[in-house]
């Protein structure tokens, strides 16, 4: 079903000192892309195991992970059931009108009652339903999202560089880091205090220093995508043939050519960037926004 992802060179982001490559696994698969398969590839194999015949788990409107879970269910014949944070508008959007058209239920959730994950956890328990946590987010999660570097020479690399949401994706990576590599992760959210620690959390304290966190390119909020940010979409995509999402990669692409401006990598760097999909989520955007 998915395609092994491809290594690009981002000559625009190469010069004399450093070199960059891409790890495009939003070429993988349209729908299933980037890092929501490997995040979730460990918990289904895991429902199967216990008997579950149906998977639950919470997202946003334009959730990659509750898109990626439907799909993903429905390969495997298992249900499944998103809790969506908010009441539903008078258009579903495009994420979840997906997500309902490959047989996910939908049930809309208050702010309050989102907040209180576990409660709902309670309410819904059934016999048979298996949740999963917002964004893949626990063990299983880290060890499919370290699953992403199976297979190809990433050692050669002095730096990773990724975007940060929930954080289970860098966890991935911190815990596979060999001692000579830097791993920076992005953050696409303004003011989580607590997300360092949950890239942290799964790995052992000797390995804390290898990751940092930059916290400084979030373009106004989750999923803010002011203009400005829609316009380096578009130069990159001319540079690069590169397409980015507005959420994650885009920002990810940013930082990573503010921190070469800035001499952030010494000469010699070698930077592996993830590309971590989330294409779809462009489709909340009027169809004229981006050219690809
Ligand atoms: C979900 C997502 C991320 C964030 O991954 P986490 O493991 O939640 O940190 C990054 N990029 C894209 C495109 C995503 O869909």
């Amino acid at each position: 079903m998915l395609q092994k992802p491809r290594i690009q060179l981002l000559k625009s982001f190469t010069n004399n000192h450093i070199c960059t490559e891409i790890l495009r696994l939003d070429e993988m698969h349209p729908v299933i892309s980037g890092n929501k398969w490997y995040k979730l590839k460990y918990y289904l194999e895991d429902a199967i195991q216990q008997g579950a015949t149906e998977i639950a788990s919470f997202g946003g409107a334009y959730s990659n992970h509750l898109v990626a879970l439907a799909l993903a269910s429905k390969h495997a014949g298992l249900g499944v059931t998103g809790f969506i944070r908010g009441e539903a508008g008078p258009i579903a959007s495009p994420t979840l009108v997906a997500a309902m058209d490959y047989g996910m239920k939908l049930v809309y959730l208050t702010r309050e009652q989102y907040q209180n994950k576990e409660a709902i956890e309670i309410q819904y328990q059934a016999t048979g339903r298996y949740f999963v946590a917002e964004g893949g987010y626990g063990a299983l999660g880290v060890q499919g999202a370290a699953s992403i570097l199976d297979g190809f020479n990433w050692e050669s690399y002095t730096h990773m560089v990724c975007s940060v949401g929930s954080g289970t994706m860098a966890a991935g990576f911190l815990s596979r880091l060999a001692p000579h590599q830097q791993l920076i992760g992005i953050s696409s959210q303004k003011n989580n205090a607590s997300l360092k620690n949950a890239v942290l959390h799964f790995s052992p304290s000797e390995k804390h220093p290898q990751f940092e966190l930059v916290e400084d390119f979030h373009f106004g909020g989750f999923a803010k995508h002011p203009p400005e940010l829609l316009a380096y979409m578009r130069a990159l995509w001319e540079r690069e043939s590169l397409p980015t999402d507005i959420v994650y990669t885009s920002k990810l692409c940013f930082a990573v050519e503010q921190l070469i401006a800035a001499n952030r990598f010494v000469t010699g760097s070698k930077l592996l960037v993830i590309h971590s999909g989330g294409l779809q989520g462009n489709h909340s955007l009027n169809k004229d926004m981006l050219p690809f």
